[in-house]
């Protein structure tokens, strides 16, 4: 072979080379683009953290993946009250205050490589197998949000030696992401939750309490209706203050919630009255529940300012629509008086000596809505 050939053959050699290089590369900006799509894609958090938590292990071939979010009001947390992230309190993590992110990045730079001991403790806390990573700063104007981090366990897999401009554009793409659909989700939750006892407002139970009939009618199922209003409750403020009655509300929110399906409504309908749907729930059952609830709130012990404990009791007034017997017509009606009737209700266990459960028959809304009907 001459030496012309040789060269040819080098020549081939490293085009062939270049060639491959190039398309690898292509494949990996089409699978990182592909990645970006179905990012922005996301319009929830839940969604959004699956897909980083979960999807990008297996699309990215990862043998770990860690965030750690800054959730200074705990806004993110709030949202995110129904999710269990995989490996609960390890794969995903909160923080209040920058301190934690601030030690990972010195500067808001991407990180490669192997980490030290105690930084791979920091970032794969459950994952020690990492061998080589890449540690993402998460930023939003000028503010580190968050760090996400992408373990494997090939010791080659993330080095210095190498650019990884995609992964740091993924970063961003990530930081705006988590940004909005934080954002967003709060706006959405502002509008129907109510802030003080984290239960929804009264706006959305009155669009609830029709969408429910609706279904309880076309599923012929009963649909029951709770009306809590606490005893006594101007005392309470003006015995302990206002912050203390705030924080009753607070807790009685708490425990409405953990009394209750995550399919029962519960809402805030007024300053110190909650209302509560149960679909699929007869009116003894709903008593039963009420009762329950009633006992809990007497139970509960709650600490003045200066630490002197007290309770409250409830008035609760039940009311239960078996709407096997109605058609679709008129729901707007139907829904008023299952409200009424649990008013009615309430009003009865105050006038009878409050601390107790009163049940509205249903008979009676039954006609009253019958005669609704007739006369429609
Ligand atoms: P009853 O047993 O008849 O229901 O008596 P009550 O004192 O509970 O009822 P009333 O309607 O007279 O008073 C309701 C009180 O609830 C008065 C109001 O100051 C208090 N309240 C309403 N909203 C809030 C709130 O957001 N925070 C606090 N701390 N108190 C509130
Ligand atoms: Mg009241
Ligand atoms: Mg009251």
């Amino acid at each position: 072979m001459g030496p012309a050939d040789k060269q040819n053959r080098e020549l081939r050699r490293t085009l062939h080379l270049m060639t491959s290089k190039v398309e690898r590369n292509e494949a990996i900006l089409k699978s990182f683009f592909e990645m970006e799509i179905r990012l922005l894609d996301c319009s929830r958090l839940d969604q959004l953290l699956d897909l980083i938590l979960v999807e990008f292990k297996e699309y990215f071939r990862l043998s770990a993946v860690h965030l750690i979010l800054l959730d200074p009001e705990g806004a993110a947390r709030d949202l995110l009250e129904q999710y269990t992230p995989p490996e609960p309190g390890h794969t995903l993590r909160f923080v209040n205050n920058q301190r934690l992110l601030n030690s990972i990045f010195p500067s808001p730079l991407l990180r490669v490589g192997e980490l030290s001991p105690p930084l791979k403790k920091l970032a794969f806390p459950s994952s020690p197998f990492v061998l080589s990573s890449a540690l993402l700063p998460l930023v939003r104007q000028n503010c580190l949000i968050g760090s996400l981090h992408l373990g494997s366990n090939d010791p080659g897999r993330y080095s210095e030696q190498f650019d990884y401009d995609y992964i740091g554009h993924l970063a961003s793409v990530i930081s705006v992401c988590i940004e909005n659909c934080i954002n967003q989700q709060n706006l959405k939750r502002l509008s129907i939750i109510d802030m003080l006892t984290k239960v929804h407002n009264r706006r959305a139970f009155d669009q609830e309490i029709t969408k429910e009939l609706s279904r309880s009618v076309r599923a012929k199922k009963n649909l029951s209706c709770l009306f809590v209003d606490l005893d006594y409750f101007k005392l309470v403020n003006d015995n302990y203050g206002h912050q203390v009655g705030d924080k009753v509300l607070s807790s009685i929110g708490k425990l409405l919630k953990s009394s209750l399906r995550k399919t029962d409504f519960i809402a805030r309908y007024g300053g110190e009255e909650f209302a509560i749907l149960l679909p699929d729930c007869s009116g003894e059952q709903a008593c039963h529940i009420a009762d329950t609830i009633r006992q809990k709130i007497l139970h509960m012990v709650i600490n003045s300012a200066d630490g002197k404990p007290f309770r409250i009791s409830a008035s609760i007034g039940v009311s239960c629509c078996d709407t096997s017997k109605y058609d679709h017509n008129n729901i707007e009606k139907l829904a008023h008086h299952l409200l009424k009737s649990a008013d009615i209700a309430v009003y009865e266990a105050k006038q009878s000596g409050r601390n107790r459960i009163c049940f509205s028959p249903t008979n009676m809304l039954e006609e009253a809505c019958n005669s609704q009907f007739n006369t429609a």
